[in-house]
This record gives structure tokens, sequence and C-alpha cells, in this order.
């Protein structure tokens, strides 16, 4: 479908004429490029005013350099400016875990890495209070969100106060921010353009700051941004009731006192509704880049272009993870109607192959999942409903997820629907009292490797010891385990060849040399040679990183050993890639530090040291390819992967081509699945 201009946002003075405009009410800022996709923060944000009946314009990227006519050129808005600084944390996106800089900047045209600046929620912010001192500035998107309390910033190794200290901003509206957003816009046309205190006090899901504000009994107060500066154990305090707090149903209010001022958290909004989040979800994209950016590559676009989202929300609480710190906890999810119309929408356009790239959401099979009994959701405090196991309350039913990909699959223009967001084998694992549960589970996992793998698929195990797993929030290395034997019996009754892709991370807090080279060598065991993994980056607002920076378990307080410099992560790092002629010297040497040869024999057995500049040895005298046994070509994840349509990190890079392997008629095995 050929779209015009003005089917888009308008994002200059030229296409405000298009539309007959002489004024906007509230003007986004925006760090990533823009998209109107679902996708994309800054036009849900814009979509959502605009179906509220706001005129809204976006300036994508604006040039913060010279005279700063990008933040002049659309003059003043009627109402307030809005930050959305882009789909993942500026710093994420731009540096790796090793603070290297990317390869690309995936939210910019042609990848290019000077279309923002480091910290555009501040960066921008400052420049509309100097040019337009009166007019409120609203900060939204994960860079806000997640900075909306004291939180230690790793790149520049210091902790930092709520982000509206440092960036002069008015409030921030934190997690999806769609009906914080609406309710602002009224507060400020009913006001002339101003957001009054009075009215704010009762928004849910903003912050703000305060020197007036008195502490009730339901409020919980932090401690203080300097006691934090002065003790790391306050630091970790505050984390744990940070993160109660962002994933119950009825959260009390959190203040936080920084000189002589409140941060003032209030609770969120419930969960959406089903119907809320359709309304979302159905507002007129056009579904590609503005028309500015014709011919230039945008390569976040291009992984999600086919691509739809299901859900919002995450209960598994990994440890290193923000989504639910985002997000939060509860599973909110659209109705099948509304996921049908717009994988209509998908086939419609131009180069669609009948091939969807992912059907997903933060975690693939979470869709429609919430606990039996609501009343006890409504009072839980738990940051997982997974872990340390699996609640007794949650219907871990997948027959909902299942009528969707039947549903979808069944549309003409679909040859194949793959899942390429990480599913949660511990889900497909589990057996409650409930055997319809049971078996629209096992089900699930026949029809998902038959049908819905792209010949790859991404699990995230994380780690192989079992301490570091309950650190991360993650279930035992032994479910991997268990998990592959039933992939690889599926692959084989249904003559497929296709590979599971484990993820794994290094340097997470609680995670010892030994631990990774005790990963090493079980992952060799399971013929695997890592090609998915990265080292510990820690941003903020995750349980991991308090642990990183404090040193405490923010839970229970008991300290926790994290590697952080250069050297120690290099140390863990190497581990990955032990098949590798060049690391072994090193790993050997490391093993023999730590007093574990005996891994090293496990490593190498009997095989002599392959020839490298270092040490003149005969090369590959057992005949391994240069890539290993198996022949697969290894690559490294150098840090969180940038590519993310849901600010999930780690969601990276599903592959949209169809397998080679056509699945064939079920058959079932002896094993239940
Ligand atoms: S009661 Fe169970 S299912 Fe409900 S929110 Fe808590 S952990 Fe999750």
């Amino acid at each position: 479908m050929e779209y015009r201009l003005t089917d888009f946002l308008p994002t200059t003075k030229k296409e405000l004429e298009l539309r007959g405009w002489d004024y906007v009410d509230i003007i986004l800022f925006s760090g990533d490029a823009y998209v109107d996709h679902p996708s994309f923060g800054a036009a849900v944000i814009g979509r959502t005013l605009e179906a509220a009946g706001y005129r809204v314009a976006i300036v994508p990227q604006p040039d913060w350099h010279g005279d700063f006519r990008d933040f002049k050129k659309l003059g003043k808005p009627r109402l307030f400016f809005g930050i959305a600084p882009g789909c993942m944390d500026s710093m994420v996106n731009k540096y790796t875990a090793a603070r290297r800089l990317r390869s690309e900047d995936a939210y910019s045209p042609d990848g290019r890495h000077d279309m923002r600046p480091e910290y555009p929620t501040i960066v921008y912010t400052k420049i509309l209070k100097e040019i337009y001192p009166d007019v409120p500035v609203v900060l939204g998107g994960i860079e806000a969100s997640l900075r909306r309390v004291t939180h230690y910033d790793y790149w520049q190794d210091k902790l930092r106060p709520c982000i509206l200290l440092d960036s002069g901003a008015d409030l921030i509206t934190y997690g999806m921010g769609e009906k914080t957003t609406i309710e602002l816009a009224r507060i400020a046309d009913e006001n002339n353009g101003r957001l009054p205190m009075h009215e704010l006090v009762k928004l849910p899901q903003i912050v703000y700051l305060s020197k007036d504000v008195a502490p009730t009994k339901d409020d919980i107060v932090l401690h203080s941004h300097e006691e934090c500066l002065q003790n790391k154990k306050a630091q970790a305090e505050n984390f744990r009731h940070i993160e109660e707090q962002s994933n119950m149903m009825h959260a009390q209010r959190l203040l936080q006192k920084v000189g002589n001022q409140y941060v003032v958290v209030n609770p969120p909004h419930p969960p959406m509704t089903t119907e809320e989040l359709d309304a979302s979800f159905d507002l007129p994209y056009t579904r590609q880049p503005h028309p500015k950016y014709k011919g230039k590559r945008i390569p976040a676009y291009d992984m999600i272009k086919f691509s739809v989202n299901i859900h919002r929300g995450c209960f598994g609480g990994c440890a290193f993870c923000t989504i639910s710190a985002h997000q939060g906890k509860f599973i909110a999810c659209r109705s099948k109607e509304s996921i049908l119309k717009e994988v209509k929408q998908v086939i419609e356009m131009p180069d669609f192959k009948g091939y969807l790239s992912d059907l997903g959401g933060p975690s693939a099979n979470m869709y429609g999942m919430h606990g039996r009994n609501l009343n006890a959701c409504e009072k839980c405090k738990r940051p997982s409903c997974i872990h340390p196991q699996i609640c007794p309350n949650l219907n871990t039913s997948h027959q909902k997820l299942l009528d969707v990909y039947r549903a979808v699959d069944a549309l003409p223009g679909i040859k194949r629907s793959f899942i390429g967001s990480g599913v949660r084998y511990d889900l497909l694992l589990h057996r409650s009292k409930d055997e319809e549960a049971n078996r629209s589970t096992q089900e699930y996992t026949r029809e998902l490797i038959c049908r819905h793998v792209s010949g790859r698929l991404k699990v995230a195990p994380e780690h192989t010891s079992d301490r570091v797993l309950m650190l991360m929030r993650k279930p035992s290395f032994s479910q991997f385990g268990e998990f592959k034997r039933i992939f690889d019996r599926i692959n084989r009754e249904e003559n497929l060849r296709q590979q599971i892709i484990p993820y794994f991370i290094s340097s997470h807090p609680g995670c010892h040399e030994e631990d990774m080279a005790e990963l090493a060598v079980l992952t060799k065991n399971m013929d695997f040679q890592l090609e998915q993994v990265q080292d510990f980056t820690p941003t903020p607002m995750t349980v991991a990183t308090e642990m990183w920076y404090t040193g405490y378990n923010p839970y229970t307080l008991e300290p926790v050993f994290s590697a952080k410099t250069p050297t120690e992560k290099q140390a863990q790092r190497q581990f990955f890639f032990w098949y590798k002629p060049e690391e072994r010297r090193n790993i050997e040497q490391s093993l023999k530090r730590i007093g574990r040869p005996d891994l090293a024999r496990q490593l190498f057995p009997n095989v002599p040291m392959p020839y490298t500049p270092h040490n003149n040895a005969p090369n590959n005298r057992n005949g391994n390819t240069p890539n290993g046994r198996n022949g697969y070509a290894s690559s490294t994840r150098n840090g969180n992967a940038p590519y993310s349509k849901n600010g999930n990190s780690r969601d990276a890079y599903p592959s949209n081509k169809p397998r080679q392997d056509k699945p064939k008629g079920k058959k079932r095995g002896k094993n239940q699945f």
C-alpha cells in the first residue's frame, strides 16, 4: 500500500501545513528515527495522543549542535514537550559491555552513530528548557523510566540521582506510557498548558520532584540519594522495595530524598486490559519508516517489520533484565482478533513473502497466563512467578497461545510463522495439577518445534552453575538438558534437522572463573560450540546491577562477588571459546592458577596443543575443522544485542528465513510430547 506524507505524524513545518495546522498541542523529540510502527515508542505515544484528539508532531533525532534549529522549527506546543529517547537506553544502544562502540546504531538510518547524543533525555531537555523555559517537558521511554530513582550508571561508573535532577525536566511517565500521557494531556489542556501539582499528586505512574510532600504511613521512604552515595548497603536495600513495588498490582508510593526535596514515584497503573492494549495496537500505524528515510536502512526496523507483538509484561524476573521494571510482571494480552488484524496488514506489505519472523513478546510463551486466584496475585510481592519455583497459583496453560498460532497460520498469505522471541523451557517442562494445562503445554511444545522454529530455536539457560543461576533467577541447568533431549527427540521423530541455540552470560554477579570453566566443559560435553554469548552489562534498575555495584544481594544483604576489571572479565569470557586454538594456552594457564587442571584435561583430552604463533605446535591433528568438530561457524554477541522490538535487549536477531526442512504430518512418539 502506498502511503501519503499526511498518513504519518508530521515532522516538519511543511507537514504541519499539509494538514492545515497552525499550531500543535504536543511535540515529541525522539532519539530514534521515526518508524510509524507499534514497536517504536515515539510512534506509540504520538498515535495514542492523536487518537485522543490532540495535534502531535514528532521531531526525530534533532541536531543538538549549533543554533538548535530542529528544536525551534515547530515553535512552542500548546501543552508540553515529550522526550522519547529511544527503544533502548542510549548507552546500551551505543556501547558494548566492554564500553566499546557498537558497530552501528540500530535505530538510526543506515545505522549511523552520529544521529543522537549520549543521554538524549538530558541533552534534549536542557536545550528545550533554555529556549522555552515555561513549557513543561515530560520524559518517557526506557532511559528515563529506569533512571527514576538513584541508580548506578555503568558508563560513568557512579551513582546518579533520579534523571529529573540531571535533566531539569518536569516529570517522568515511567513504564508503558499510553494511559499516563493521555491523562497528562487532559490535565495540561484543562489548565492552559500547566501541570499543577494538586493534579499530579493523584496521577499514577509518574515521577516528580517536590519540597512539600509529607510522607504518610502508606508510603515507602527509601534511603536518600546522599545516604546511598555514602553506603552501598543502603542502595541495595532500596532496590528490593523498588523492584517489589514495580511488580505489584497495587503498589505503594515511593519517596526518596535528594538534597532538600523528594523524588516522588506514584504507583503504576494496573496492567492494561485486553481492550486497552488492542486499542493501542489498532491505531492507524503505517508500519513504515517516515518517507524521509527512503532508501536508507534502519536495522531495527528491518528486524521487526515482519513480526507481531502479542503481549506485554514478563513474570520471569530474570535478575539482569529490565522488562518487568518497565512493563511489569503481569501479562497484558492482545485479543486474537487484534493480532490477526495486524498480521493481515503485514501480509499486505509488498515485500512480505509469507514468513512471519516472530509472533511473540518479551518471552515467547507467556501469552494468556495469569494466576488462577487473582486475589492472591493482587497482594503478591514476588518479583517472579516462576522462580525459584513455578507458583502453584500460575495457570501455565498454553492453549490460548496455540489458538493464536493456529489462527495466524490459517490466514491465506501465511506460509510459516516463526517464534523469534525467547522461549521459557521451564514453563514447557512444568507439570501442574491441572491436567488440561499440562496437555496444552505438551501439544504446544511439539507444535513449536515442528512448525515454528526457523531452523534454530533460541533459548537462554544463561549459565550452567546452579548457584549462579539462582542469583540470575533462572532454572537449574538440568532443565536445559531435559528440554534439549525432548527437542532432539522430536526432531528425530519428525525427520527435522534443527538446532537449539543456547544463550550464556559471563561475569554475572556471583560467577567465578571456575564456574565459567565448568560451563565450558558441560557445554562441550553437550556438543555445543557457543555462539550466542555476552558479557554481563550492568544496566540501570536490575537486581543484577545492584549486586554488581553494591556487592550485596538486595534481598538477603549477603555479599556477592562480581568480576569487574577488564582482566577479570576476560578471564571469564575466554572459556566460551575453549575450542579456538588461540585461547587454549591462556585457558590452560588459568585452570592451573585456579587449581583445576582436571578441567583442562576434560577440555583438551589427549589433544596436543594446536599450532599458534606462540607454541609452534602442529595444527589440528585431530581433524577438527577450524570452527570445531561440528563445523558450526562461531560469532559472539558483544554485550546486549541492540535490536529489540520491546525493550528487551536480549531479544536479538530472529531469523526470518524459512528453514529447509518441511515438517511432516504429526507423528506422536511414545513420549507424551
Ligand atoms: S500469586 Fe503466583 S501467579 Fe500470582 S502474581 Fe504471585 S507469583 Fe505470580
